[in-house]
Order: C-alpha cells, then sequence, then structure tokens
C-alpha cells in the first residue's frame, strides 16, 4: 500500500460528468488533483493504491484545471441601517463584555463609563457567562 506524498499534500476534485476521470472516463468515484496531474481512479489499478481503495496514476503532463464553476450565492438584501444598529446593539448586550476585556480598556485608560459610551460594552456589566444564561 503506497500512499503518494503528493496525494496528501494536494487539493482534490472530483471527477464529474462534465469532467469525467482522464483514465477510466467515468464521470464519478474518482479525482484529480487541482494541478491536473495525478489521478485517484477508482477503477483502474496501478502498482500505487490510495487509503481509500483508488490507485494513483500521473499524467506526467499538466491538464487544465477541471474545478467546477461556484456556485451562485444567494445575496440577501441588506437590511436598512437603523435596523442593522438596533440588532448588533442588542447582540452586544448580551454578549456582555468578558472581565479580561474591560480590564484590557481600563488598562488602556478608558473608564467604566467610556467604556459604556463608546459602545465597547453594555452600561450594564453582565458577564460573558450569564449572559449566555439568558439565550
Ligand atoms: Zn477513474
Amino acid at each position: 500500500m503506497v500512499a503518494a506524498s503528493a496525494f496528501r499534500n494536494s487539493s482534490w476534485v472530483r471527477v464529474t460528468r462534465r469532467h469525467p476521470c482522464p483514465i477510466c472516463g467515468h464521470p464519478d468515484w474518482c479525482s484529480v488533483s487541482a494541478n491536473g496531474r495525478i489521478v485517484c481512479c477508482m477503477r483502474v489499478p496501478t502498482n500505487r493504491t490510495t487509503k481509500n481503495g483508488g490507485w494513483i496514476h500521473h499524467l506526467g503532463y499538466p491538464q487544465p484545471l477541471t474545478l467546477p464553476p461556484p456556485r451562485p450565492i444567494e445575496q440577501l438584501p441588506k437590511a436598512a441601517g437603523e435596523i442593522l444598529h438596533v440588532t448588533y446593539s442588542g447582540l452586544l448586550v448580551e454578549l456582555g463584555l468578558s472581565d479580561w476585556h474591560r480590564r484590557n480598556l481600563q488598562q488602556r485608560g478608558l473608564t467604566d463609563s467610556q467604556i459604556c459610551e463608546l459602545n465597547y460594552g453594555p452600561c450594564r456589566y453582565p458577564t460573558v457567562t450569564s449572559s449566555f444564561e439568558n439565550l
């Protein structure tokens, strides 16, 4: 059993119907290294096996990158500024300010009232632990 170092250190791309395995021609189960030089074919054996039961094939020449196109990401419309402000302000209050962060701000010269006024943390001083109890 040989696990090629190239196999361990590479990113692999699954073959697809559009980009079938260059060794067996099937559209599934096999993978190609991101640089297109190595194929892990699950059907055609060589003397170099992989842990997943496939076989390593060195093509000896670079192949065009066969990454499928990225899926489009659905973009939701951004909420209005007032809604974002209320939401994130509420989140900051719920998260609280840890004792470590409060001490750090105080060591940097801020008073408790400045920490409150500058929105570094809530004006009441719940601990992070007590804030999570409300969730
Ligand atoms: Zn194959």
